[in-house]
């Protein structure tokens, strides 16, 4: 980078992709982020972090950020002032105030908590609508939900640093080393230096399986769910289940069917694996999400909980369940509300009402709903056909383009506030450069909008986490100047029950491969495809194919292929390799050429032909 360190000035913040929340120190000179500062000192993970954290940065700096606001005319997004722009926002967003069902909202999990809060206040107080959600809806809400059904938390009942108390982990999915690397770490070191028992069941082998010593069941994609309800039939089958489970016995008639079969293991396998699960003194159940994922829902939180409660393993350090949110900020998002309560719309049902006129008035903060949410063509339609749709972003996205007002927001680096991580701690993220151009953070956009058509107006960012504390219970009694270096974790009470969880039906397609979507290096790609380092390592979207397949369809690394589902097809180059069964492909989501996501319409697993071009 172009300055010695010491010439650097240091910021202290939180890293902004993954729910992970490492630490970091941000190295920044004239205005600039040059670096970010290695400080073994720092966080949970002494200062380790992985190459989004470390590199990442650079869209910060990126030539290609928003600098100032666009309103569309002619059908064309042309440069405006502030004033112009928020003038015909908030006309919209006052009309809205006397027909709300019309008006609907998208934040990403990417915002700090504040304005999350100012946000759901914004839309849901001062507007009165309900359709509120965000892409962690897709996934992270659903398993946060199974998550209080089960533990009666909507959160993680574990936290990060129970990954090394733990005797064994059961990590679901193999991909968290590109996912959440520094779990990732965390968990490669309680292997290695602590003999930590690794078992991992998934629908291909991914770089976590690799790990000396892991244990690794490949199951039927799409059948987590029958795979914890047949380890919950074993434990109770082999006499495993702790003493005194409340509803033992409406668990043991709800999974009297699960086989091994179903999730396309062994009978023997599940036998083994529910065994030492249950001889562990203490396991943690690992469960990654996203919308990489899809299909993932309150069923496999249950499930996956059921096995921890039938055997004692929760309430304890070093046992229970981790939820690995997606986003930076996917705990917060759940915890402030952001998700549409008992009449709102969900992020899929604003896309439909946005397609068939009933929503009219589109807001969207941060969400690239055009390249992340699955069904690409169906979202393009129903986003060109909403009446108007404003769109608050660093980069003029593919969804941006498509917007009738386009504001320039600020990067982390740019502001103030909290973010909440998926082990639950509040950790302070801090200012650490102006804004770029005539960016504005999203508190300082909400807050105006606020005040112009009736609502709140705060001072700062930190009033609002004053009032997050006064209402949110979890948060009570915090404020940012107690949340210090370290942050805070968020206490929870964790109880106990067991929910029955049904196991959707998969099988094979013949002729078909089941599509397994993920991310790649880039997590949601919102931001990482802007940065140098990410794009150096994997500049375009792929589709993995294992050896057998390759060679029965005569396909060979690089070809290019067309990818095509029931939705759509894409064109992508191929690769070949091990860690794809037999019968699958796996292709990452979050490129905005190729992406996945334009063939997949949300359903568990996808089947598709892959054909050489
Ligand atoms: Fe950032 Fe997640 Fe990597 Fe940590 S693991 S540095 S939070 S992307």
């Amino acid at each position: 980078f172009k300055a010695r360190w010491w010439a650097l000035q240091k910021t202290k913040s939180v890293c902004s992709y993954c729910g992970t929340g490492c630490q970091l120190t941000l190295g920044t000179k004239d205005g600039k982020v040059l670096t970010t500062v290695y400080d073994e000192n720092q966080g949970f993970h002494n200062g380790q972090l992985c190459t989004r954290g470390r590199f990442g940065y650079q869209f910060v700096n990126s030539a290609k950020r928003l600098t100032t606001p666009l309103v569309k005319k002619n059908g064309k997004l042309q440069e405006a002032s502030w004033e112009e722009a928020l003038e015909v926002v908030t006309s919209r967003l006052s009309a809205g105030k006397s027909d709300p069902a019309s008006v609907a909202a998208l934040a990403t999990p990417r915002l700090t908590n504040e304005e999350l809060f100012l946000f759901e206040k914004l839309f849901r107080g001062t507007i009165g609508t309900d359709n509120i959600d965000h892409s962690a809806g897709y996934a992270h809400a659903a398993l946060t939900k199974g998550a209080k059904a089960s533990f009666g938390v909507a959160a993680s009942p574990s936290e990060i640093a129970d990954i090394q108390k733990s005797n064994l982990l059961l990590v679901v999915k193999s991909d968290a080393y590109e996912t959440h690397p520094v779990i990732g770490f965390e968990m490669n070191l309680g292997v290695k230096r602590k003999g930590i028992d690794l078992r991992i069941v998934s629908d291909k082998k991914g770089k976590l399986t690799r790990l000396p010593g892991a244990k690794t069941t490949v199951h039927t994609p799409g059948s987590e769910v029958a795979l914890f309800n047949a380890l919950c039939k074993s434990i109770i089958d082999q006499g495993l289940a702790a003493e005194g489970v409340a509803g033992l016995a409406e668990l043991k008639a709800a999974v009297a069917d699960a086989t091994a079969e179903k999730a396309g293991v062994t009978a023997e396998e599940i036998a083994a694996l529910a065994k030492d699960y249950a001889a562990a003194e203490k396991a943690l159940i690992i469960l990654p999400i996203g919308l990489g994922y899809p299909g993932h829902d309150a069923a496999l939180a249950n499930a996956a909980a059921n096995l921890a409660i039938l055997t004692g393993k929760i309430g304890k350090e070093g046992c229970g369940l981790l939820i690995m949110g997606e986003k930076n900020n996917s705990q917060g998002a759940a915890d402030l509300g952001i998700y549409p309560k008992s009449t709102g719309l969900s992020a899929s049902a604003i896309i439909e009402g946005c397609g068939n006129g009933n929503i009219k008035t589109l807001f969207v903060a941060g969400e690239n709903p055009v390249v992340s949410y699955p069904n690409r063509q169906k979202v393009e339609k129903a986003l060109e056909n909403v009446e108007f749709m404003v769109v608050a972003d660093l980069f003029l996205t593919e969804t941006a383009q498509l917007a009738d007002v386009v504001l320039p927001a600020c990067s982390f680096a740019e502001k103030s506030g909290t973010f909440t991580s998926l082990g639950r701690r509040v950790q302070m993220v801090r200012k650490a450069v102006p804004a770029v151009g005539l960016a504005k953070s999203d508190f300082e956009i909400l807050n105006t909008l606020s005040a112009a058509i009736g609502g709140a107006r705060y001072n700062n960012q930190a009033e609002i986490f004053t009032e997050i504390a006064s209402t949110v219970p979890a948060y009570q009694g915090l404020t940012q100047g107690k949340l210090g270096d370290e942050g805070v974790v968020l206490p929870v009470t964790v109880s106990a029950k067991l929910v029955p969880a049904v196991a959707k039906a998969v099988a094979p397609v013949a002729g078909k491969l089941a599509l397994l979507t993920g991310s790649a290096l880039y997590h949601s790609g919102t931001m990482s495809r802007f940065g140098e380092g990410p794009m150096y390592v994997c500049p375009t979207a792929y589709a993995e194919l294992s050896m057998a397949d390759a060679a029965s369809l005569k396909i060979a690394e690089g070809d290019m292929v067309t990818v095509t589902s029931a939705t759509g097809s894409v064109q992508v180059a191929a690769k070949v390799g091990k860690r794809v069964p037999q019968g699958t492909v796996f292709a990452p989501y979050h490129f905005g050429e190729g992406s996945v996501n334009s063939i997949t319409d949300g359903a568990a697993v996808t089947y598709v032909t892959v054909a050489k071009k």
